[in-house]
């Protein structure tokens, strides 16, 4: 090795080592000083954080909030659908309902509850009202899906089939599930509720799903189906699809 070699080592050591030095020099300041300390852990999102990353605008302050009124399947009433373990459609109902309501609150909307059978119903005013039901837990083949209707003789058939049409969209781009629409029943078309509402309130009926063969979705993945429900409710309200 030459001595001019050498020389030129001994200069790159002391040109490493300096830069060492400024840049561990650097990160003590901004340990120091800028009290940013190790990074933030990443939230995990939560269904409100994906619901609002969907629909990032609130509905501005200062206007009078919209008003939805919701029927938890069988509130109040009865049992609905049973499956062989006791687990029933009515508490599935009022939980999803329940998980709608926050979210649609949170938005800025006003939201009420309102049992199967109420004198309540009768007549009842609102922007939008929809009934959550779910269906059979019989071994049905094929037995899987959801499906909207809104009733046979509307008065205003054309927002009802909007909000039929929103519901159909955003409740299966939420969850997934398979339309099933070939077992819309008369008792769908004709569902008491929505002969009882303002003949002026826009108003649906779903079957969110099987208890038997969507048993996991209707169990496990309530904050999905209640986002789907929540999105196509204000896909009617905000104008669309
Ligand atoms: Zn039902």
């Amino acid at each position: 090795m030459t001595e001019r070699i050498q020389q030129r080592l001994k200069w790159g050591e002391r040109f490493l080592l300096g830069a060492l030095a400024v840049t561990f020099g650097a990160l003590i300041y901004l340990a120091a000083f800028s009290g940013a300390g190790p990074a933030a852990p990443v939230p995990t999102p939560t269904p409100t954080s994906i619901f609002l990353a969907q629909h990032p605008h609130p509905r501005p302050q200062g206007l009078p909030a919209k008003k939805i009124g919701i029927i938890p399947g069988h509130w109040q009433n009865d049992s609905g659908a049973v499956c062989e373990d006791g687990l029933t459609e009515a508490e599935i109902t009022l939980s999803v309902a329940n998980k709608v309501k926050g979210l649609l609150e949170w938005y800025g909307y006003e939201v009420e509850l309102l049992p199967e059978f109420s004198p309540r119903i009768l007549g009842y005013v609102a922007d939008a009202f929809l009934s959550i039901h779910a269906d059979s837990c019989e071994p049905i083949e094929g037995a899987t899906g959801f499906k909207v209707a809104r009733v046979e003789n509307s008065a205003i058939p054309e927002q009802d089939d909007r909000l039929v049409a929103c519901l159909w969209k955003e409740y299966q781009a939420a969850t997934q599930l398979p339309r099933h629409e070939g077992s819309i029943t008369n008792d769908m078309l004709h569902y008491h509720a929505l002969k009882e509402i303002a003949p002026q309130t826009p108003g649906a009926i779903i079957e969110i799903g099987f208890l038997r063969l969507d048993r996991e979705t209707l169990v496990l993945r309530q904050d999905a189906i209640a986002q789907g429900i929540a999105n196509a409710l204000i896909c009617f309200l905000e104008g669309g699809p």
